[in-house]
């Protein structure tokens, strides 16, 4: 019998948070997986030796997906590494939360720069290198319905990444590659809890009908559907994976 050559998932900012658990998640369900990350290299390496302990296959790939070069270099990694790349998942991101009168142009051009150029730089690389039959799940976030005070920037470059996910969809007609994105409700990562009360992270999490924040684990079973053979058939759509938030 011939033994099928696993496919390969690159996940970008991978080294913590929903990446490591989307990578882990991935891994699990027999993709060889790309850790990206781009300064924190020891979680990233811990992470890469877990599941090569557990039978996987990865490796992790310093790179900055706001830089054209560093993104062209982490898709060389991959194809040197596993001979390919099937699955993109566009986890990287950063978010700044500020009124628009108190947001400096700093912030503003590195949240573009990493949430919005960042999935951009992705998409062109793997508009002619990701493998026939491939998945990519771009990440907005459900704020992009919320659209509470402070959230503007952040919003604007996720709203941004869903406009790209439905135009490249279309893009990638004849290929047999679906794009889609996941937006996420408040989910349990540095990136939500970091400079929030605990008051406000219960108020927060209480706001889901579940009554709960979500885990990074909810996130990565969903990314895991869109990345795999089961989800065929949808191709350019948002999926809102936030405890019915909204
Ligand atoms: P997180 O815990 O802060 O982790 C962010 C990850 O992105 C880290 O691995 C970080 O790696 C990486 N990263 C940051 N800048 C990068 C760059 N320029 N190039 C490559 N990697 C970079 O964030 P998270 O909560 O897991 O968020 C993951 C995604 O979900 C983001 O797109 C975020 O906007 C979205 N999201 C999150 C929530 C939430 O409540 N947590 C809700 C909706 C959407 P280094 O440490 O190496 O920099």
């Amino acid at each position: 019998m011939k033994t099928q050559t696993p496919k390969v998932a690159l996940v970008t900012g991978a080294s913590r948070g929903i990446g490591a658990a989307v990578a882990r998640r991935l891994a699990r369900d027999g993709f060889s997986v790309i850790v990206n990350y781009a300064q924190s290299a020891a979680p990233a390496e811990a992470l890469v030796q877990e599941m090569e302990k557990s039978g996987g296959r990865a490796v992790a790939v310093k790179a900055d997906v706001s830089r054209t070069e560093e993104v062209r270099r982490l898709f060389d990694a991959a194809e040197t590494a596993f001979g390919g790349v099937d699955v993109l998942v566009n986890n990287a991101g950063i978010m700044r939360l500020a009124s628009v009168a108190e947001t400096d142009d700093a912030s503003f051009e590195r949240q573009v720069a990493i949430n919005l150029k960042g999935t951009f730089n992705t998409l062109r690389e793997a508009a002619t290198r990701l493998r026939r039959g491939g998945r990519i799940v771009n990440f907005s976030s459900s704020v992009v319905g919320l659209l509470q005070p402070t959230y503007a920037v952040y919003a604007a470059t996720k709203a941004g990444v869903e406009a790209m996910t439905s135009v490249f969809a279309k893009e990638l007609r004849g290929r047999d590659i679906t794009v889609n994105a996941i937006a996420p409700g408040p989910t349990a990562t540095d990136l939500f809890l970091q400079g929030k009360a605990p008051e406000v992270v219960e108020r927060l999490a209480k706001l889901a009908p579940l009554e709960r924040l979500g885990q990074p684990e909810d996130i990565a079973a969903a990314v895991a559907f869109l990345a795999g053979p089961d989800s065929g058939w949808i191709n350019g759509q948002v999926l809102r994976a936030n405890g019915g938030i909204i």
